[in-house]
Order: structure tokens, then C-alpha cells, then sequence
């Protein structure tokens, strides 16, 4: 089977960037080195392709680990920048735009009535769970193993995404006594909730959770699980925080509190939400968001915080969707394309698999599940994804590097474009049946 080789233009780049950049990249996953070594370094990106420094082109599922909802370089999302660049950067005081992206979030998601604007998913989160200590006087959290939340200290505690990927679910860095206030259960696993809540009665302020989880790759949650939450939140008195970072305008206009139709007390969200530019955002109803300063007594400020380039892209990103609802028909439509034709590939080869979508993120996870929890992964050979990915990647496709990453389909992924990528997967898995 063909391995893949970055071209010599990126690996020159990377070279360079090594000696002023650790490990050479400015977020781990970038590196490849769960997947056999060296990036690709991106030249520039439209619609669904990304071409790399040596002009090749690839038909792009990582999509920002996000954002890229509409595709890359979407016109009016670059129209909307560029005219916002024009009147300056940055101001570092109140503009019209923030307003209206405010009123959007809060008119899209349901739980939501007040919200504040930060630069990126990590400080949303950071920033929830402060609120949800300060309001309710206490001082521990509930994760889930192989959620991820972002590089806040508390949330480095078997965490998933990047960290799990090198095997680092929990940070050096981080003190014990941050890791104490963190407890982890298992997704989709309500006893394991619960007796954590059980055994720490008064001292639980919030669980937080990805309500449909990306960072083992695509894990949904099972029936009754979010509710489950919800109702154990209301009767230990603890705050429920859906992270919706990756779902939020994703898996639904309103986010997977819509899909599911369960409402959390706080939602943190970014990506979509900032149409590529560095968004993030955290909400809730106005009781609870008006404990934050300047109308309250919790502390949270930025710099570039509402930052105009920002509110542009993410205006325009949200208008369109709010606008084209059917754009989530359309993505739906797509993703079960793509699903249907994995499926039947995995099963002509013969290959143990599970694969999750929801709406228009997906994972294909080469073992027999069923895939509930980030125990239920252990089983993965990462040799053998290393393999699909570089075939991948030498066949036009790129995934992301890990083989606990969703996948992200865009409105420009058009039918022709899934068919290409279902055919370069089918050669793969075949082969690796074969094997
Ligand atoms: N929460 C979730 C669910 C995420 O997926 C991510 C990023 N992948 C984050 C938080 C952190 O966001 P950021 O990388 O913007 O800090």
C-alpha cells in the first residue's frame, strides 16, 4: 500500500518551523505524528479543497475542525471581513456588530438569552465554569473521559481530541489540586454520573459535556442520556453545561440542544459561530449571565474580545445559515451520501466498523462496537489507521490525522465530490481487508 510523503516545499517549511514553533506547529493534532510524521502545509483553501504548498489538492474533511461549514473561503463570509478590515482591526469598545451576532445566537439557540462573546472554545468553557462555581457555591466539576473542552487546567483530565490521540490525557502543568475538582464518568453512562454526584452530595457545580461527542471521534449521545443528565443536574442542585463548540450551528441551526430538545443551563460554542475567525461564546438565561462583570461580580474580560473581523465573519456565517435553513437539509442529504457509501465499502471488505454520523459530522471507526464511550475505543489499531489515512491522502482526501477526530462536511461537499471520496475509501478499505 502507498505511504504518503508531504511535498519538498512543506517539508522545508516544516523544517524551518520546528527550530521557532514546538514541534513545529501551533496545535498538536497539526504535527501528524499520531499518523506517521510530517504535515502538509496549506497554500490556500475554497469550497470543499485545501491545496498544500506543492500545489496538491485535497478534498477536505477537516474543514478548520470546524468552522468551515459553508466551505472555505465562502464569498460572503470574505466579503463581510474585508469590508469590516477597512474600518479598522480592532477597537477594544463596544460596536453595532456585537449586538446583532448576540441577538443571532440568542434568537438560534434555544436555552439561550444573554450571551458573551469571547476569542476562542477554551476560554468559552473556562469562563462557563467559573460562572457555574460562582453561582452555585461550589467547587468540582463532572467531565467525560475523552471529551474535550479545551486547554483550560481543569479540563486536561482524560481528556480527548489531541490529548488522547498522544496518549496524554492528562497534562503535566496541571496541579492536583485543579485535578481534584475535576471528576470523570463515562459518555453515555448515567450510573457513572450519578455516583459520582452520590458521593460528593453539595459539591458538584456543574457537568459538562460535548452532547454529541467529537473529540474520541463522533460519539452521539444514547436515548435518554442527555436528559438524564438534565434531570440529575435539577436534583443535585449542579448547573448542566452542553459544550457545543463543534455541535453548536452544526448539527442543527439551534445546536444539538435543538436535535435533542433538552435545554442546558449554559452552552459554550466557537467555531461555526466565528465562520473561521477566532470566536467563542458562552450563554445561558439571564439570571445566571448577568452574574458576569460588568452586571456582576464574576470576572471576565478580553482584549479583542467582540473583535470586528470576528462579528463580520460570524454574521455573515450565521445570516446564511439563518437565512437558507435548508442548507441543514442539504448537509443532511450529504451525509448520509457519504455514510451509506462507507458503509458499503467496510462491508464489501469485509472490515469490522462502526460508523456515527450525525448530520454532517461523522466518524468511521475501524472496530466492531458498539462504540459508547472512550473505553470502547481501546481496540483501535492506529497502525492500520495510519494506513487509511495516508492512502487517503494519496488519493486526493484528507481526514484528520487521528483516529479520534470527527470528520466535517460542508454545504460545498457536493454529490460528485462525495462519490470521489467514497470511491478513494472503498480502494483503501479493500486493501486493508485484503491485508
Ligand atoms: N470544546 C469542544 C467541544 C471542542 O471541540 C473544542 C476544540 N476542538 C474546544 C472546546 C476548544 O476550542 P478552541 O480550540 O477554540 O479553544
Amino acid at each position: 500500500m502507498s505511504s504518503w510523503q508531504p511535498g519538498p516545499n512543506s517539508r522545508a517549511l516544516f523544517e524551518q518551523a520546528q527550530k521557532v514553533i514546538p514541534g513545529g506547529v501551533n496545535s498538536p493534532v497539526r504535527a501528524f505524528r499520531a499518523v506517521g510524521g510530517e504535515p502538509y502545509f496549506v497554500a490556500r483553501a475554497e469550497g470543499p479543497y485545501v491545496w498544500d504548498v506543492d500545489d496538491n489538492r485535497y478534498i477536505d474533511y477537516i474543514g478548520s475542525w470546524g468552522p468551515m461549514i459553508l466551505g472555505h473561503a465562502e464569498p460572503g463570509t470574505i466579503a463581510a471581513v474585508q469590508a469590516a478590515a477597512a474600518g479598522s482591526t480592532s477597537f477594544g469598545a463596544p460596536a453595532a456588530g456585537e449586538v446583532r451576532l448576540a441577538e443571532l445566537v440568542c434568537e438560534l439557540v434555544p436555552s439561550i438569552d444573554v450571551v458573551r462573546l469571547v476569542n476562542s472554545g477554551t476560554e468559552a468553557t473556562m469562563s462557563a465554569v467559573r460562572l457555574a462555581r460562582a453561582a452555585t457555591a461550589r467547587p468540582k466539576i463532572i467531565k467525560f473521559e475523552g471529551c474535550y473542552h479545551g486547554h483550560g487546567d481543569a479540563f486536561l483530565i482524560k481528556a480527548g481530541s489531541g490529548a488522547a490521540t498522544f496518549g496524554q490525557p492528562d497534562s503535566p502543568g496541571v496541579t492536583e489540586g485543579v485535578a481534584r475538582d475535576t471528576l470523570n464518568a463515562r459518555y453515555n453512562d448515567l450510573d457513572s454520573v450519578r455516583s459520582l454526584l452520590e458521593a460528593n452530595q453539595g459539591a458538584i457545580a456543574a457537568i459538562i459535556v460535548e452532547p454529541v461527542a467529537g473529540n474520541m471521534g463522533c460519539v452521539p449521545p444514547v436515548e435518554g442520556f442527555l436528559e438524564g443528565l438534565r434531570q440529575l443536574c435539577d436534583q443535585h442542585g449542579a448547573l448542566l453545561i452542553f459544550d457545543e463548540v463543534m455541535t453548536g450551528f452544526r448539527v442543527a441551526r439551534g445546536g444539538a440542544q435543538e436535535r435533542y430538545g433538552v435545554r442546558p443551563d449554559l452552552t459554550t460554542m466557537g467555531k461555526v459561530l466565528g465562520g473561521g475567525l477566532p470566536v467563542g461564546a458562552y450563554g445561558g438565561g439571564a439570571a445566571l449571565m448577568n452574574q458576569i462583570s460588568p452586571a456582576g461580580g464574576v470576572y471576565q474580560a478580553g482584549t479583542l474580545s467582540g473583535n470586528p473581523l470576528a462579528v463580520a465573519a460570524g454574521l455573515a456565517t450565521l445570516g446564511r445559515l439563518r437565512a437558507e435553513p435548508e442548507l441543514y437539509q442539504l448537509l443532511e442529504a450529504r451525509g448520509a451520501r457519504l455514510e451509506a457509501g462507507l458503509r458499503a465499502a467496510a462491508q464489501e471488505a469485509k472490515l469490522p466498523y462502526t460508523l456515527h454520523r450525525v448530520g454532517s459530522m461523522f466518524s468511521l471507526f475501524l472496530v466492531p462496537g458498539p462504540v459508547r464511550c472512550f473505553d470502547d475505543l481501546s481496540g483501535i489499531d492506529k497502525a492500520q489507521f495510519t494506513t487509511l489515512f495516508q492512502g487517503l491522502l494519496s488519493r486526493g482526501v484528507s481526514i484528520a490525522p487521528s483516529a479520534f477526530e470527527a470528520g466535517f462536511i460542508s454545504t460545498t461537499h457536493s454529490e460528485e465530490i462525495i462519490d470521489q471520496t467514497i470511491a478513494a475509501y472503498r480502494s483503501l478499505l479493500v486493501e486493508l481487508g485484503a491485508a
